[in-house]
């Protein structure tokens, strides 16, 4: 509460600032030439009238965007990483398609008994790749090792359907996120306010039920969510959580208090919302977020219903 209102969170983050400042801007952008008013880099493929350095190894940069071309599966147009594995005639495919296809994309030849490329291997520990959403600006350069792991919580991934229970497979920017639900997902109804009663109607019915509504504060917009769920057979889990539209960096400017209070007793929890990036399946399955079983949800109901006090607040 104590802090400036709103500064900095509905921006992007400001980091490609093309301001020419004094100060080197160390930093990720990774292949920019870091060039003075020096006209030096130009960039593959521009010959200028130096003669140009016979040693490959001297300038990592052209001669790697070379070497990860080499490395471009046929089929799918992502990068092959070890474990390499070669059809008979020495063609690459990578691992996800290998498992789609019975005979090399390029040549037919058999893929099995596998052939393994240790020598690619060896050359693809030495290449920067690119992270697969340089196209959404991704500018990331990385040894395979971190690809993967970079990918799954890239910033530049595209945002998942924030909706509970996996059945909407829509995917696309943060911006496109509020269009979306206000096209698919009418039924969700939206509360303002920083301090909101989420009432979930009907907690009895049997099986997984999701209950979701939206609540708009502080120029934001977040999900709020109340799962339930038939892990052990007879034995029903609640799972509460609020999420927000927006990054991950975003979410980290707030906090949440979830509530339950009634019958002179009380229940609460407060976190940091997630972001809808990452999803509410993670916060649920490693119970990061308000968890209760019917027995608590009954103590609690009045006819049926359940309401959660909702507090939002900037940290
Ligand atoms: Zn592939
Ligand atoms: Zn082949
Ligand atoms: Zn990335
Ligand atoms: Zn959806």
């Amino acid at each position: 509460m104590s802090r400036p209102p709103l500064a900095g969170v509905a921006g992007k983050s400001g980091k490609r600032t093309a301001s020419p400042g004094p100060g080197p801007s160390a930093g990720v952008s990774g292949l920019s030439a870091p060039g003075g008013p020096s006209t030096s880099g130009l960039g593959p493929g521009s010959i200028s009238q130096r003669p140009q350095p016979t040693s490959p190894r001297q300038h990592g940069r052209a001669p790697s965007a070379e070497l990860t071309a080499l490395f471009e599966c046929p089929v799918c147009f992502d990068y092959v990483l070890p474990p390499i594995l070669q059809c008979q005639a020495g063609h690459l495919v990578c691992n996800g398609c290998r498992q789609k296809v019975s005979c090399c994309p390029t040549c037919r030849a058999a893929l099995s008994p596998s052939i393994r490329n240790l020598a690619m291997e060896k050359v693809a520990s030495t290449v920067a790749f690119p992270c697969k959403f340089a196209p959404a600006g991704c500018p990331l350069l990385l040894h395979h090792s971190e690809k993967l792991p970079h990918e799954e919580s890239c910033e530049w991934r595209p945002y998942p359907c924030p909706c509970p229970g996996a059945s909407c497979k829509w995917q696309g920017t943060l911006e496109a996120v509020m269009n979306h639900l206000a096209l698919a997902h009418k039924s969700i109804t939206t509360l303002q306010g920083e301090d909101i009663v989420f009432l979930a109607t009907d907690i009895e019915l049997p099986g997984a039920v999701d209950w979701v509504m939206m609540q708009s504060c502080y120029g934001q917009h977040f999900l709020l969510v109340l799962e339930k769920q038939e892990r052990i057979e007879g034995h029903q889990q609640f799972f509460a959580a609020v999420l927000l539209i927006g990054s991950r960096k975003q979410a980290e400017g707030f906090a949440y208090r979830l509530e339950l209070n009634g019958n002179r007793r009380r229940l609460s929890w407060e976190a940091v919302p997630r972001s809808i990036h990452d999803g509410i399946t993670s916060a649920i399955l490693n119970s990061d977020c308000l968890v209760f079983d019917a027995a608590v949800a009954h103590l609690f109901a009045e006819a049926g219903n359940l309401g959660i006090n909702v507090t939002i607040s900037m940290c």
